[in-house]
């Protein structure tokens, strides 16, 4: 049996064992990081996203240091790449891919959907990000701009749409329930109600 016909749960164990006979990581600790990361969802980024439409603050730490935002919101960021936040305006509009695999913020936005992963999508994004959203019901008009970003290793990015109009005086919590994951991956814009 070749390494790849390995069932993953005995490659994790073989893995695991390995990371601690070298000192690199204990049982303990990535069993942890798995909990942290089962817990997270797109739910903590719609509530970065909707803080940030109303906390101006909020809004200039989290386009300055994406961690250190959602550090402050309790989120665990400890060992993760940075978080870099890409702000939407009337002239542009981002949508994040990683081409080389599926890099993801997944402490703020949870595991990335299964689409984020194919091939159709990391190439599709690069080639025709105009028709990509289209799809996702989101047409841009010619005026604006779009700018496809690359999630690595080293760097993940999301994004932070733009508030829906009529939503004046609306809570933080009422906000972050119109944020979607696809919102702040740029496939989608949200909508209001
Ligand atoms: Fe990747």
């Amino acid at each position: 049996m070749s390494l790849l016909e390995t069932p993953s749960g005995k490659l994790l164990d073989a893995i695991s064992a390995l990371l601690a006979a070298k000192g690199i990581a204990a049982p303990d600790e990535i069993a942890e990081r798995i909990r942290i990361t089962d817990q997270a969802s797109p739910a903590r980024g719609a509530q970065m996203v909707a803080r940030a439409w109303t906390e101006p603050e909020f809004r200039a730490q989290m386009l300055a240091n994406g961690t250190l935002a959602a550090e402050s919101m309790g989120i665990p960021m400890r060992g993760l790449p940075p978080l870099g936040v890409l702000e939407d305006t009337a002239e542009v509009h981002h949508v994040v891919v990683c081409t080389l695999c599926s890099c993801y913020p997944r402490a703020v936005l949870g595991y990335p959907p299964f689409w984020f992963k194919s091939a159709a999508y990391r190439s599709r994004a690069v080639r025709d990000p105009r028709g990509l959203i289209a799809e996702w019901g989101t047409v841009l008009p010619d005026s604006v701009k779009l700018r496809v970003v690359d999630s690595t290793a080293d760097y993940r990015w999301m994004v932070l749409p733009l508030r829906p109009e009529g939503t004046e005086g609306w809570s933080v919590e009422q906000l972050a329930a119109l944020v979607d994951e696809g919102d702040m991956i740029g496939v989608t814009i949200p909508t209001r109600g």
